[in-house]
């Protein structure tokens, strides 16, 4: 059999290993084999790419990645659905030995087998941002990618500054990388139908700012300010800072103004008082 998986195969498969889909691991799979090809196609997944795939579920995606990467890394947490992939790649006639399956969650991977150069994922959607900056702060090859999230999820990622989207997802995905939306996907090419929007997000990684503990420093302060948002920075960052006072102090001296609040800043305002509360 070749070709990719559609809407028939998927429900045969989904029968024949008893799979009942579950929300709790936001289990929809992509029925439709052109949105496959199309979110590869714009992972611009070329023949030297290592793709990494978190939630391959029963390999929708997968497949199309193996139509154009050397080599497919997939963490999969379902046992039925990491050991069902294997055979649906033989019997779809692509390379076996092409294909990693890491059969775990993806919050608990600390290493993989190869590095991966690239990320294309249908995310689950609970844990997709978390999923997202961990992989970003883990595999430093990972130069690119394009991962589908729930909408709301998307335009957090996206947001500019003093919008009500924006928020601590957006600032820390901007340390790693520049990312933008890559388009909407309708729903009706998921079974099951799920009850939300999804959209794609294209991130490329860009040169970081600064060190470990200068990440470590600013991720704290994006936290405080986000934790409480309506309040001024002066007011968010007391804690960090010991006082309201000096919180007031350090964020003049970074020269930001210390009654905007955090969703007024961008990621460098925020390194900026980092690096001054770190001197
Ligand atoms: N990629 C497939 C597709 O597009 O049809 C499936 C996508 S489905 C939205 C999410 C997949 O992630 C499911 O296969 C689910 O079992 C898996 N999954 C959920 N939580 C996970 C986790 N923490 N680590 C790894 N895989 C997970």
């Amino acid at each position: 059999m070749s070709g990719l998986l559609g809407a028939a195969e998927i429900r045969e498969i989904a029968e024949r290993i008893g799979l009942r889909p579950t929300k709790k691991l936001g289990q929809n799979f992509v029925v439709d084999a052109n949105t496959c090809r199309r979110i590869v196609k714009s992972a611009e997944v070329g023949p030297t790419d290592v793709a990494l795939e978190i939630g391959p579920g029963l390999g929708s995606l997968t497949l199309a990645m193996l139509e154009s990467a050397s080599a497919v890394v997939a963490i999969e947490i379902d046992d039925r659905l990491a050991g069902e992939l294997p055979i649906t790649v033989a019997k779809h006639g692509f390379d076996i030995r092409k294909l990693t399956i890491v059969n775990q969650d993806a919050m608990e991977v600390a290493t993989l087998p190869i590095d991966p150069t690239v990320l294309v994922a249908n995310l689950p959607y609970n844990v997709s941002v978390p999923v997202l900056l961990r992989f970003l702060e883990l595999f430093p090859t990972l130069n690119s990618g394009v991962v589908m999230v729930q909408s709301e999820v998307a335009d957090r990622l996206v947001a500019k500054p003093n919008t009500k989207n924006y928020g601590s997802p957006t600032v820390k995905a901007n340390w790693w990388a520049d990312l933008k939306s890559a388009g909407t996907v309708g729903r009706s090419i998921f079974w099951p139908v799920p009850n939300v929007d999804s959209s794609l997000v294209r991130f490329v990684r860009h040169a970081p700012a600064g060190d470990e503990s200068l990440r470590l420093q600013t991720f704290r302060l994006i936290d405080a300010a986000f934790a409480q948002r309506r309040k001024m920075l002066r007011g968010a960052l007391a804690e960090v800072c010991g006082s309201s006072a000096a919180a007031s102090d350090l964020i003049t001296s970074a020269g930001i103004d210390p009654t905007l609040r955090g969703e007024a800043l961008e990621l460098s305002d925020f390194i900026k008082i980092a690096i001054t509360l770190s001197k």
